[in-house]
């Protein structure tokens, strides 16, 4: 049975709506109403984008709005889509929107870092909106990534107790509910406000999905004139931009401040992050309206492509390059080893493909660079050592999410990737990752001869 669904708000989250719907419908339990919205309550509900909704929600839902304007206007598909290339853009609305697939397989979502990790609001906003709706609401634009301040008010967001990830326990907070009078705080810089307004309005502005100039293109074109590029434009120091965007960010006080290897990532076209790119492009002084709908001429294009293959800050020589590159190179293998470097967290044996892909190196450059090659190889290892890694991370990860619950071979496979049929070579392996208890705990579920454990190894 599905209750009363109220009308969505200005610029309200989805799962806003549906923390109201949760209230105004008066379930006794959260767990009922989560019931009548979504199709399965462990089937990736969402506190950014839809869920997966049940067949009579979707229905409800869709008599009331379009599920695109939805989408649009009050997820945060914007920050996540923003810069991606169209046809993959309309993909992602497409299957949000008609197959409810969860976001993570349609883009990048990165862990959030801790000025993120909860629902923010602006107390002025929620005061005036209980004046004006009888209720407060989680606004959308309050949950951008690094947005710290209210510019409407500009004063300082508030954090909130309720989780922004989605993931592990999914209950509907009412903003109403938790929101409380809370001091407002005036203590923020002219600079921070300007940039936390340019941010909001790519964010706001309607998105294109035809446009399809590539987002470091247009970044490229930013760097031109500026010291950063050489005025033929062959040469170009992202090192230096970098560190130059750094220390401005630092000054803004901005909570996650685009690191070295995500600026030449982005500039080498192989990410484009929403809150990286901002970042770049505000500090360039790239217009809005240049950013968003870049004219770019054939010739211009035509001009980058002819530096395409020497684009990257090719230095005064390989040796200041090596020196430069090799502490950045050591953070992405150190990213990749750890499994900092995906939102699973999975550990990554540090292969030169993923080091050329995430470090936004052109192929094949190591071979000059003797300082880089040594950092990497520290990170060295055999695919059955990444595996028996691999295996332990696996373990404790669902050890420590299962609590008191047994732990089977099924949920440590699923994660890891790990195959049993090679069982042989990681065993042997296990004890340099892990302490006795853990390995011979492992042993047990992989070996071949375990039959309570013979499912689905593909
Ligand atoms: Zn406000």
């Amino acid at each position: 049975m599905t209750g009363f669904m109220p009308v969505i708000y200005p610029d309200e989250l989805v799962y806003s709506w549906f923390c109201r719907y949760y209230v105004h419908s008066g379930y006794p339990t959260n767990r009922m109403a989560l019931e009548d919205i979504l199709y399965n309550r462990h089937n990736n509900p969402s506190k950014e984008f839809l869920g997966h909704l049940n067949p009579e929600m979707e229905q409800v839902i869709k008599n009331m709005y379009q599920i695109d304007e939805l989408i649009l206007e009050h997820t945060m598909f914007p920050q996540y889509a923003r810069f991606i290339e169209c046809a993959n853009k309309k993909d992602a609305l497409y299957r949000l929107g008609n197959d409810f697939c969860d976001a993570h397989h349609l883009f990048s979502i990165l862990p959030r870092n801790e000025g993120d990790q909860y629902l923010k609001y602006c107390p002025v906003c929620a005061s005036e909106d209980r004046k004006q709706y009888g209720e407060t609401y989680w606004h959308r634009n309050h949950q951008i990534r690094n947005m710290n301040v209210c510019t409407r008010h500009e004063c300082r967001l508030a954090k909130s107790t309720i989780l922004a990830k989605s993931e592990q326990s999914f209950t509907l907070d009412p903003a109403e509910t938790v929101v409380q009078d809370a001091m407002v705080k005036y203590d923020v810089n002219s600079l921070e406000i300007e940039f936390a307004s340019y941010m909001e309005e790519i964010f706001e502005t309607p998105m294109n999905f035809e446009n399809d100039t590539a987002i470091n293109d247009i970044l490229y074109y930013g760097m031109e004139r500026t010291k950063y590029m050489s005025s033929t434009g062959r040469t170009r120091n992202t090192k230096m931009l970098a560190d130059d965007i750094q220390k401005y960010y630092r000054e803004i006080g901005l909570n996650e401040i685009a690191s070295v290897y995500q600026i030449q990532r982005t500039l080498s076209g192989n990410r484009s992050d929403f809150s990286v790119v901002c970042q770049i492009a505000f500090y360039l002084g790239i217009s809005i309206d240049n950013l968003l709908h870049p004219s770019l001429s054939e010739e211009l294009i035509l001009k980058r492509e002819g530096n395409r293959g020497s684009k990257e800050e090719t230095p005064e020589g390989w040796n200041q390059y090596d020196e430069e590159m090799a502490p950045i190179l050591e953070k992405v293998a150190h990213d990749i080893y750890y499994g900092n470097i995906n939102d699973t967290g999975r550990p990554e044996r540090v292969s030169e493909r993923l080091i050329y892909k995430y470090a936004g190196l052109a192929n094949h450059r190591l071979d000059n660079m003797p300082k880089c090659c040594r950092v990497l190889s520290k990170y060295k290892e055999s695919y059955a050592q990444n595996w028996a890694r691999r295996l332990v991370w696996a373990y404790k990860k669902v050890k420590a999410d299962k609590v008191d619950k047994p732990v089977f071979w099924c949920d440590i496979r699923k994660i890891s990737g790990v195959k049993k049929k090679n069982a042989d070579i990681i065993i042997p392996l296990l004890d340099q990752y892990a302490d006795k208890i853990t390995t011979d705990a492992i042993k047990s579920l992989i070996e071949p001869e375990n039959d309570t454990n013979l499912e689905e190894d593909n």
